[in-house]
């Protein structure tokens, strides 16, 4: 189910050097395969669980499927955020990062995704900063090579 939800949530995260920011339209699509997506802002429009969204402000979206308590969901929206921060600094981002915990291992592919994609880096360490998850602990085990 599309449920677009209004732009005031993410008012906690604009901080006073991101107000001139556009706010993008958040929505909860629980088919996403995924927790969170990001789609910058372009003349095109995404499908949301059959609904074409308008990308005009740039869109994330949330799967409730893949989020069990606030602070999944707080981290998550943090996550998505600053990728909506990079496109706006300049940044080029290009493809999604591979995502792939059938074919690898869920450590190794959680491994792989925040240490080889520099903007995935850097956003698991803004979420872990802007909205501190339970789940960090365990991802910075993996990322330090400590979780065997
Ligand atoms: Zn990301």
């Amino acid at each position: 189910m599309l449920v677009e939800l209004a732009s005031l949530e993410l008012n906690w995260l604009r901080r006073r050097h991101d107000k001139s920011i556009p706010l993008p339209r958040v929505a909860i699509d629980d088919s996403l395969l995924y927790t969170g997506l990001y789609c910058w802002p372009c003349a095109e429009e995404h499908p949301v669980d059959g609904e074409l969204v308008p990308l005009d402000r740039g869109l994330i979206v949330l799967s409730t499927a893949w989020i069990h308590s606030d602070a999944e969901a707080g981290a998550a929206l943090a996550h998505e955020w600053r990728h909506h921060q990079q496109f706006h600094a300049g940044w080029r981002l290009g493809e999604m990062a591979a995502w792939n915990p059938d074919g690898e291992g869920y450590e190794t592919a959680i491994y792989r995704y925040f240490t080889e994609n520099p903007k995935e880096t850097d956003a698991l360490l803004f979420e872990m900063a802007a909205s501190p998850a339970p789940h960090h602990e365990y991802y910075m085990d993996i990322i330090r090579g400590e979780w065997t």
